[in-house]
């Protein structure tokens, strides 16, 4: 029974949210400033598909996001709306979070309610894999990390998501910061939850 119960949660989890989140937005004070962009990092999905990352710069408003999808060809990829807007450490972590959607199998899964708990759920592995990503791949990883979160943090309140909201998905990153555990041991274990490998 337990396992049963465990078993429909995870699936559940599965569900794939585009595209949230790492919404950015450039700071009001600073609106003539343009960050370069950072590289793409390498990223295969779940199914070992390249994902490709696209950059877009609709000129709409002073916001950054990002979105993890398959194009109309069905291929992979990570579009990058206005990254120019958010500085580096920030492009970093919306890059591998939008990567780790692909890499879990969120994108192909169905998606939960906006906002759910499920939906929250996937946004909180989406986060830990960037964390553990950046940590263990960029040169002063864990400073990199610090960062981010900071100006998440600070574009969240911006935008106005709740403290709540908010704190939690600081706490949330900052535990993941101290996991000894590598981010492909961390996506092993969700593929094999969600029964995807
Ligand atoms: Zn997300």
């Amino acid at each position: 029974m337990a396992t049963q119960t465990k078993l429909s949660l995870i699936s559940a989890c599965g569900i794939a949210l585009l595209l949230f989140i790492s919404v950015s937005l450039a700071r009001s004070d600073e609106k003539s400033i343009s960050y370069s962009l950072v590289p793409p990092p390498s990223c295969l999905n779940n199914l070992g598909e390249n994902v490709v990352f696209e950059n877009i710069n609709n000129g709409q408003a002073e916001v950054a996001a990002a979105m993890a999808k398959r194009d109309k060809r069905g291929n992979p990829v990570v579009y990058r709306f206005n990254y120019k807007y958010s500085p580096q450490p920030l492009q970093h972590f919306m890059d591998l979070h939008e990567c780790a959607h692909h890499q879990t199998g969120d994108v192909d899964l169905p998606h939960p309610p906006r906002n759910s708990p499920d939906h929250m759920m996937n946004e909180s592995i989406a986060d830990c894999i960037a964390t553990l990503r950046i940590r263990d791949e960029i040169g002063t990883g864990r400073d990199v990390v610090l960062q981010a979160v900071q100006q998440l943090v600070e574009d969240m309140v911006k935008i106005g998501f709740s403290a709540t909201t908010t704190y939690s998905r600081k706490s949330n990153i900052l535990n993941c910061l101290e996991k000894e555990e590598a981010a492909e041991a961390f996506i092993d274990r969700i593929l094999r939850h969600r029964e995807l490998r």
